[in-house]
């Protein structure tokens, strides 16, 4: 029996992708080939990365204006380095909003100065923090849209003169928004968009060519730009199946489709979070991420009660990670609302 899948990545991506996905591991559009023994210029796989790229861009609404989307390898983990090896001449600011904000400071600290403009440390980032100013001789200011292990969303972005860089790995193509307001974007494809394996990277030309350092090959994204993500081999699997993604939320309706049903989703989860005496939810309410839902029982006495519930109705993925404890519920795209009913329905029984 298919389990609902509550994982909090790699993740659970459409059944109608799995399947596809699945047919052209023995037979790419009737090529006679399976897509893992063709080479990357093929012409059956460059229009896969065509495809992919150009509809990335589609969907955020950022065609012709001046960006370029890449899939990369190495994960978000890398893009912590690059966007300081190729942005960071002299200083940056961040905002720490939890774990992959450290950790993309961390890097940034091997180049140049960084500014930590706010931290929600103090109460273990369960909230976004609000005031704050972002300083005027920076490079670059860099946020974390969402935060996949504290269950915390920015709902809003500063504003500022200087390159905006965000970190989307969990809730990229989930609701809409201006992103043309952001300089670089960048998420790691296995949380809601593909398998792990591949890096999606939209990027501003015009922010480009601005430090003074060498930037090695690899690591430099003009070098991924003027390859059309090809200067070395791509995660040819993992990108096809970002673009069999990508054209199901076109079909879906596109972004606006997603964000309503994970509006959906989440308000009804949290709704019981709320009204269910044995919960209590972890993120401050205004910054709750539809993606990702941490709670946690008032008495932890129930909690092998609780587990036997979820487990024995075919849930998935719903411990909490390790720093925040408790539950966590990741409602990525591809979550259907009656997989939360199940567990919402277990909240209940408990109850009872
Ligand atoms: C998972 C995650 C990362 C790390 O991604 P990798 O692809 O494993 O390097 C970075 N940022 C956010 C917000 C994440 O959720």
């Amino acid at each position: 029996m298919k389990k609902h899948n509550f994982s909090a990545g790699p993740c659970i991506l459409p059944q109608e992708v799995f399947q596809e996905a699945s047919k052209a591991i023995l037979d790419f559009n009737n090529s006679g080939l399976s897509i893992l023994e063709i080479s990357h210029r093929s012409a059956d796989f460059v229009s896969v990365m065509d495809e992919a790229q150009s509809l990335a861009l589609e969907l955020l609404g950022l065609k012709d204006k001046g960006y370029k989307a890449l899939f990369l390898q190495g994960g978000a983990s890398t893009q912590f380095l690059m966007v300081a090896y190729n942005l960071l001449e002299k200083k940056a600011a961040y905002l720490n909003t939890g774990t992959w904000s450290s950790k993309a400071i961390k890097e940034a600290k091997l180049f140049g100065e960084v500014e930590e403009v706010a931290t929600s440390k103090d109460k273990n980032f369960n909230y976004i923090p609000k005031s704050y100013s972002i300083p005027e001789d920076i490079d670059y200011f860099h946020c974390t849209s969402n935060n996949t292990i504290f269950g915390t969303q920015m709902k809003e972005f500063p504003a500022t003169s200087k390159p905006l860089v965000c970190d989307m790995s969990s809730d990229i193509f989930s609701r809409e928004m201006d992103f043309s307001k952001f300089d670089l974007i960048y998420a790691g494809a296995q949380k809601n968009m593909g398998p792990a394996g591949t890096t999606l990277v939209i990027i501003k030309e015009d922010i480009l060519g601005k430090v003074s350092r060498e930037i090695p090959s690899m690591m430099s994204y003009s070098t991924h730009i003027s390859k059309d993500s090809m200067f070395n081999t791509p995660a040819v699997y993992a990108v096809y199946v970002s673009l069999l993604t990508l054209r199901w939320i076109k079909a879906k309706g596109g972004i606006r489709a997603m964000e309503e049903l994970n509006n959906k989703k989440a308000d009804l989860l949290y709704s019981e979070i709320d009204r269910n005496p044995l919960f209590e939810g972890f993120a401050a309410k205004e910054d709750r991420s539809p993606m990702n839902a941490t709670f946690n029982l008032v008495d932890d006495s129930y909690r092998e009660k609780f587990d036997k519930l979820w487990k024995y109705a075919g849930v998935n993925g719903l411990n909490g990670h390790r720093s925040v404890g408790g539950y966590r519920a990741s409602m990525y795209n591809a979550l259907a609302l009656e997989s939360v009913q199940v567990v919402v329905d277990c909240m209940q029984k408990l109850e009872k």
